[in-house]
C-alpha cells in the first residue's frame, strides 16, 4: 500500500475528533478516531496503541444503545473493512459457509448471497439492515425467528487480533470454550477481523404471532453462562485490559 496513504489513515489529522452513536445518547472524544480499510493497517493500530499505552475500542454503525465504544483512547470505526468473499459448501460441517469481514453491511451481506447459485440467506436475521456484523455479533444480537438460536450461533469461525498484535482464529473444532467466548466478545478480546457464518439455501417464510413462555429466564440463564467463560478468556487474550473501558471493567467487576 501507497505509504502516504497509510499514513493519512493511522496519522488522521484533525482539531477535535468526536464519535457519537445513532441514537445520540453516547458520545465521546477519543485520542485518534481510525478507518481502516486492510489487515495490515489494523494491526499497526495496535502496534500503535501498545506503544502509546493506549486502550482500543471499536465501532461499527453505532446503533448500539450500550457505551461499547465509548473511549477517550483510541477508537477503531470498522466501516471500510467489508470485503464479502464467495460462499462455500463446507463439507465437515455439512453447510455453505461464508468468510466477511467484520465491517460489512447486513444489507450488503444479504444481496451478495442472494446472487449466489444457489441463492443463500442466513436462518434469521436482526430487523435492521443497515448495522454491520461487528456489532452485531459482537454483542450477541438476537434475530427475528423463535426456532433459531443468537446470530453469534452461525459464526464457525472468527478471526481476532489481540492486544500484542497476533492474529488467532477460534474455531469450534479447535477449541469450544475459547470460540464460545469469541463470539460474543463485547469487543473486550481485540480487533474482530473476519467471521465465518453458516448460511443456507433461500426459503419461504410463514409469520406467525406467538407468545412463548419462558423465554425471558431462559435467556437470561444462557447470557450468564456465555458471560462467565468469557472473562476467563478474556484475561488470557487482554491481559493487561487494552480493550477495557470503565464500563466493562464494572461490568466484568474489576
Ligand atoms: C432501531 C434499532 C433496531 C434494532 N433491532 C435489533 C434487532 O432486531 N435485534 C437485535 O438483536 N438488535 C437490534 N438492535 C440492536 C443493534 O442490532 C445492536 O446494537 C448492534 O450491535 C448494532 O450494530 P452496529 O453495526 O451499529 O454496531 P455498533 O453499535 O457500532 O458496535 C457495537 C459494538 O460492537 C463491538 N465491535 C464492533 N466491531 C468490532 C470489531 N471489529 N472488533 C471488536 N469489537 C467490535 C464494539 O464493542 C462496539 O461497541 C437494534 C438497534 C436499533 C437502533
Amino acid at each position: 500500500m501507497d505509504n502516504g496513504l497509510l499514513d493519512t489513515i493511522l496519522h488522521p489529522h484533525h482539531d477535535k475528533p468526536a464519535w457519537t452513536n445513532w441514537a445520540k445518547n453516547q458520545s465521546c472524544h477519543p485520542t485518534e478516531i481510525f478507518n481502516p480499510e486492510t489487515l495490515e493497517e489494523l494491526t499497526k493500530i495496535v502496534f500503535m496503541a501498545k506503544a502509546d499505552g493506549k486502550k482500543i475500542r471499536c465501532a461499527a454503525s453505532g446503533h448500539s444503545w450500550s457505551s461499547s465504544s465509548v473511549t477517550d483512547g483510541y477508537l477503531v470505526v470498522v466501516n471500510k473493512m467489508e470485503k464479502v468473499h464467495t460462499p462455500i459448501w463446507d463439507n465437515d460441517l455439512k453447510s455453505w459457509t461464508v468468510r466477511i469481514e467484520t465491517g460489512v453491511l447486513v444489507k450488503d451481506l444479504d444481496d451478495k448471497l442472494r446472487q449466489n447459485d444457489p441463492p443463500l440467506t442466513l436462518p434469521s436475521n436482526v430487523v435492521l439492515d443497515s448495522v454491520r456484523y461487528g456489532g452485531v455479533l459482537s454483542l450477541g444480537c438476537h434475530g427475528a425467528a423463535t426456532k433459531t438460536r443468537t446470530l453469534p450461533d452461525l459464526v464457525s469461525e472468527v478471526t481476532i487480533i489481540d492486544a500484542n498484535g497476533d492474529l488467532n482464529t477460534f474455531s469450534e473444532a479447535k477449541n469450544p470454550e475459547e470460540f464460545a467466548a469469541a463470539t460474543v466478545n463485547l469487543g473486550l478480546l481485540g480487533v474482530i477481523y473476519t467471521y465465518t457464518l453458516r448460511v443456507e439455501p433461500m426459503f419461504n417464510l410463514k409469520v406467525m404471532w406467538e407468545h412463548v413462555p419462558g423465554i425471558v429466564p431462559y435467556l437470561r440463564q444462557q447470557a450468564n453462562e456465555r458471560f462467565d467463560r468469557f472473562e476467563a478468556i478474556r484475561k488470557k487474550y487482554d491481559p493487561n485490559g487494552m480493550f477495557m473501558n470503565a464500563t466493562f471493567a464494572g461490568i466484568l467487576g474489576h
